[in-house]
């Protein structure tokens, strides 16, 4: 996602949003900037990046930051902000021997077969924010019958 910040009189203003793709990694930290700054509301699973140039865009949230079974999908006990020890670790263990036993994972990159994201990923449900130069009615291409 491509934000660019509108500033009047060394203040933010809001956000102009140049593009947003159809998938989207927030982190905890940017949510909190853009709540605090005004430009972004989160409410019944959907993020709203509040768009000072067109269209509101939205985002459903899919996953929020935790512990996930790369088998599965399922979402695994513990915080992976905080060191929990090794008991949060055997508990997340337990899951992947119990449910998926003598199963090679499925990410490489977490061979223990359970991952932890930090941040919140969401699936563009409204808005492009794709503003680019806007094009005159003229040059749309119309159908004539003839
Ligand atoms: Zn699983």
């Amino acid at each position: 996602m491509e934000l660019k910040r509108i500033m009047a009189e060394g203040k933010l203003k809001g956000v102009k949003v140049i593009h947003a793709g159809p998938k989207q990694k927030f982190s905890p930290s940017s949510l909190l900037d853009g709540m605090s700054q005004g430009w972004l509301t989160m409410a019944d699973g959907v993020i709203t990046v509040r768009n000072a140039d067109g269209a509101d865009v939205q985002y459903r949230v899919v996953r929020t930051p935790g512990y996930y079974c790369c088998h599965c999908g399922e979402k695994l006990p513990g915080d992976p902000a905080v060191i929990d020890g090794p008991e949060g670790a055997a508990v997340r263990k337990k899951h992947v021997e119990d449910s998926h036993r003598g199963k090679k994972s499925p990410d490489p990159e977490n061979p223990s077969g359970y991952m932890g994201t930090n941040s919140f990923k969401g699936v563009l449900i409204s808005g492009k924010g794709e503003k680019a130069t806007p094009s005159p009615k003229s040059k749309r291409k119309v159908r004539r019958s003839k």
